[in-house]
């Protein structure tokens, strides 16, 4: 078979740039294809843990990656009426445990400084994306909506939980998706609490919501969490934002003007907490990466990690094979599915009573998880834990 060269990559999030520096770096031609119109804003803050740590080292980003990390110095969690009734300077809910060699990143930083690493001739296309795929010995042609016609050797969706190249190659979502009938909504808003580098979680017994600062501290950033099931879910921003306030509007303190923020937040998202479950993430010449094939869900906090390592992982095998992409392929598969499995298995520690509340459950419990599931992948390069 012809060496594979050309490869498309929906989506331009983490796994997508990730992927597509590693392709590049192995000799590759990689295309870079995102819906939206320009890189997305947003999201909460997200980790990056053990082999992951070990996949933005060897890209040489750590240093950059570090200097915009989140700056918290610990998290309380407040009653009804703002009162503080537990606190720690030692962890924050989203990013456990300052003991730990972990970087947690607001995920438009990571997002940026993976894109901004791209070398100049990695072609990146906005605001388009993947209509009809047809596949035959030598190659995929890929329609885009826009009309534009190419052909590939090889097809990556990195395009997230909710996939459009997973519907279109394995088939639809109540097939791979496992809802955990929440949702998380975060946001930006003006740091109108005078928080300094701190985490708040604050619950009046009705609902909660996570409050923490952005790096330099002129802005929060805002999550609330609550039950809807993903039948209901709807994906125009008036629909989800009314979800949230008929949610959240029976909650006191400063909340009432955070979901008035909330209406102006130029970086708002909804989304579902959910895993995706497939038995394999490659057919034919297209293969899935990130949480396009095996979201473990934020109740982990590991989508990320896995995202990083899986783009590692991939490109590393393509260039072991290429020729022979189903073998690259199947490799990929061999390593990404105990480290999947692994971490997927941590969102059921999250969902305790106990998480959120009680630290001897995080030093007792979650955190020797963690630290088992964030190097439990078979890449000696990455974590050094196997010879
Ligand atoms: C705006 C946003 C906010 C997020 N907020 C949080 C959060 O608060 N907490 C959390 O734990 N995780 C959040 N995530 C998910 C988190 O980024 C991932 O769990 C993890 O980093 C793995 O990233 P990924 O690149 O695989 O997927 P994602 O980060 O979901 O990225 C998928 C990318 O694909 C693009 N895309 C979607 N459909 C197509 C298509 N058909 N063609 C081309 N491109 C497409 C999307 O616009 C997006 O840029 C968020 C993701 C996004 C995009």
């Amino acid at each position: 078979m012809r060496p594979v060269r050309d490869i498309l990559i929906c989506g331009a999030s983490i796994a997508g740039p990730a992927l597509a520096w590693w392709l590049h770096q192995h000799g590759f031609r990689p295309v870079l294809l995102e819906k939206a119109p320009a890189p997305r804003p947003g999201g909460h803050a997200i980790d990056i843990r053990g082999a992951a740590l070990g996949v933005i080292r060897a890209m040489g980003l750590e240093a950059s990656i570090r200097a915009n990390r989140t700056q918290m110095k610990g998290t309380s969690r407040l009653d009804r009426d703002g009162n503080e009734v537990w606190r720690s300077e030692e962890m924050t809910i989203s990013g456990g445990s300052f003991a730990r060699d972990a970087i947690e990143i607001m995920r438009e930083d990571l997002s940026r400084i993976l894109l901004g690493a791209l070398p100049k001739d990695v072609e990146t296309i906005y605001g388009d994306s993947v209509e009809m795929l047809r596949e035959d010995a030598d190659g995929i042609d890929a329609t885009f909506v826009s009309g534009t016609q190419r052909r590939f050797d090889l097809v990556v969706g990195a395009d997230g939980l909710a996939s459009s190249m997973r519907r279109q190659v394995f088939g639809p979502d109540s097939e791979y998706l496992l809802p955990f009938d929440m949702v998380l909504a975060p946001f930006s808003s003006p740091n109108m609490i005078g928080l300094e580098d701190w985490q708040i979680t604050y619950d009046d017994g009705n609902g909660s919501c996570m409050i923490y600062t952005a790096p330099g501290n002129e802005t929060l950033r805002v999550c609330f969490g609550f039950t809807a099931p993903l039948k209901d879910l709807l994906e125009d921003r008036a629909s989800q934002i009314a979800l949230v306030r008929e949610n959240c509007a029976g909650m006191a303190w400063h909340v009432p003007g955070l979901l008035d923020n909330m209406e102006a937040a130029p970086d708002f998202y909804l989304g579902p907490i959910a895993q995706v479950k497939m038995k394999g993430w490659t057919r034919g010449r297209v293969a899935l990466v990130g949480d396009a094939a095996y979201c473990p869900s934020p109740f982990t906090g590991q989508g990320t990690s896995l995202a990083l390592v899986g783009a590692y992982a991939l490109a590393r095998e393509v260039a072991h094979y290429p020729t022979a992409p189903a073998d690259a392929f199947a490799r990929y598969e061999a390593i990404m599915r105990p480290f999947v499995e692994v971490n997927q298995a941590i969102a059921g520690l999250s969902r305790d009573p106990r998480f959120g509340s009680d630290p001897g459950y995080y030093t007792d419990v979650i955190e020797p998880a963690m630290a088992h599931a964030e190097n439990a992948v078979k890449l000696p390069e990455l974590t050094g834990a196997y010879t």
